[in-house]
């Protein structure tokens, strides 16, 4: 499934009830979503609940990029398609960040 695919699967799925929870608690669910994959990483726990964890952060992020009217791939490929945001290149150089 490519990017595009996968935010309109999101769109399909739960866009009106996305909607009815609006953007702010849809960014808190999403907030909660990522504590969950580092509760699931931190417990040590199996390679398939990391996998979920993080196709549920994913899931939230589109429904948000839905609900904002942000194409994620068009955003991704403006912002990484010629490699690091910051230095420009494939893999980053930059020297001030872990
Ligand atoms: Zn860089």
């Amino acid at each position: 499934m490519e990017l595009h695919e996968a935010q309109d699967l999101m769109r399909r799925i739960y866009l009106e009830r996305d909607r009815r929870r609006g953007v702010e608690r849809t960014i808190l669910r999403t907030f909660q979503e990522l504590a969950e994959l580092s509760d699931a990483f931190l417990k040590g726990d199996d390679h398939s609940s990391i996998n979920s964890e993080l196709a549920d952060v994913l899931a939230w992020v589109c429904s948000l990029a839905n609900l904002l009217d942000v194409d994620l791939t068009q955003a991704l490929t403006k912002k990484y398609g010629s490699g690091c945001s910051r230095c420009g290149h494939t893999p980053c150089e930059c020297k001030d960040t872990p």
